[in-house]
């Protein structure tokens, strides 16, 4: 059999399914496409365990391509009529793995074609991925695989698109810099995301006055920086304000809420993150900021402290996954704000948890909330378009709307009345 090389992060080796063990299958609570071959085959399948398999698709009235022909009418609870009681795929114990669909048989698998080569990630929204991307202390390590040229998968992402040439000799160059930055691990994590800003800040500055290879000379003087542990810092910035910020991060959230949550795991999360932070009106109170601040203090900050590559492994995987500084073609950093807001939320929810959870909170917990919530978030491409929307009606610029974002929560202490205007304009 032929084999093919993809470019993958470390963890992917040591994946596997735990099926059954699993606490939140991929066969429930969302939806599940049936790619064209694999439809027609389920027509004509006879199999006495399969029974009733034919009428249990659909076509996709929102096809827009073969992996999404169709898909699987999903029971009232919201699991897949194939899915048996003790949490095995009766089509895959029935006939084999090849009778999967397309989507099927590659989740959690991400993969991206970057410049004719396959990349491979998974998705933190299984559970076993999860734990192997957030809890490698080590952090995330970028190896050259082997697999079977046969080997069914879904493509996510492709850059440069199809229909035009990269134009764009250097960006291989940023990505990569970009990561060092986010793994530079003397700084916080939250400075690693507002630093990659500047980076792409600058880069749209020179890109309009200066060649390419001049670009390159300033980006490698920049990893030599990196290296050397010396990235310039930025002085002179305004305070943030941490009220302003979490008056936002709500309401992103609420965005989400208001189009239903069908994930379990993830409403339990967020009775914690309610409960933790007495987050019960629709405006943000001085209790509310108080728990907040005494969450991070007491509990969020140590953890963190003692476990910082959780947060760091989670953008990592994002910055590869999404193809960053490419995923809004036309202006790099709102791809970045869009990772650093989603990091955003994911702080302010587990500060939230702690907050609820105090000493007892944990590794699982972290897992727990950014699996789920990846699952609720990442999947929703009605929110995540809705998310930059807002994002951008805030009129602050994507460089200062970050740096809000991002901004130091220890060192501030605030309360929910400071007169300053709405960040939203909604
Ligand atoms: S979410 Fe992951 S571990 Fe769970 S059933 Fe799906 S692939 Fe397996």
């Amino acid at each position: 059999m032929s084999k093919r090389i993809v470019h993958s992060l470390n963890y992917m080796a040591d994946f596997h399914c735990i099926g059954p063990a699993c606490e939140d299958t991929c066969c429930a609570g969302w939806r599940i496409d049936i790619d064209r071959a694999t439809y027609g085959r389920y027509e004509q399948l006879l199999h006495p365990e399969l029974d009733g398999l034919g009428g249990q698709i659909e076509p996709n009235p929102d096809s827009d391509r073969d992996e999404n022909f169709g898909r699987m009418v999903m029971q009232a609870d919201q699991r897949c009529p194939q899915l048996r009681s003790d949490n095995l795929c009766r089509i895959q114990a029935a006939v084999g793995e090849g009778y999967l669909s397309d989507v099927c048989s590659a989740f959690p698998r991400i993969t991206n074609k970057v410049e004719g080569q396959l990349e491979r990630s998974a998705s933190l929204s299984c559970p076993a991925a999860a734990r192997l991307i957030l809890l490698n202390e080590q952090g995330i390590r970028f190896v050259v695989m082997e697999e079977e040229a046969e080997q069914r998968h879904i493509l996510a992402r492709q850059w440069p698109p199809a229909d035009r040439p990269s134009g764009d000799p250097y960006w291989k160059q940023v990505r990569a810099l970009l990561i060092d930055i986010l793994q530079t691990r003397t700084l916080r994590i939250e400075d690693r995301l507002l630093k990659g800003a500047e980076l792409l800040h600058a880069v749209q500055t020179w890109d309009k006055s200066e060649e390419p290879d001049t670009i390159s000379a300033r980006l490698t003087a920049i990893a030599g920086e990196l290296a050397q542990g010396t990235i310039p810092s930025r002085d002179g910035a305004a305070r943030p304000s941490l009220p302003e910020r979490i008056r936002l991060l709500r309401k992103l959230l609420e965005a989400r809420m208001v189009m239903g949550i069908p994930n379990r795991r993830y409403v339990q999360c967020l009775t914690e993150v309610f409960g933790g932070l007495a987050y019960t009106s629709s405006e943000l109170t001085d209790d509310s900021l108080t728990r907040y601040m005494n969450g991070y203090d007491r509990y969020y900050a140590p953890f963190m402290r003692e476990h910082g590559y959780l947060l760091e492994n989670y953008a990592v995987n994002g910055c590869y996954q999404l193809l960053l500084p490419h995923l809004h073609k036309r202006d790099p950093l709102i791809g970045w704000l869009h990772l650093t807001a989603q990091f955003a939320l994911v702080e302010f929810q587990l500060v939230g948890m702690a907050a609820r959870l105090e000493a007892r909170f944990g590794l699982d917990d972290v897992v727990r909330l950014i699996q789920s919530f990846s699952k609720t978030m990442e999947h929703a491409p009605l929110y995540q378009k809705r998310m930059i929307g807002m994002l951008k009606e805030t009129g602050v610029p994507p460089l200062a709307l970050i740096e809000q974002l991002v901004a130091p929560t220890g060192l501030e202490r605030p309360t929910a009345d400071e007169s300053e205007p709405p960040l939203m304009a909604m």
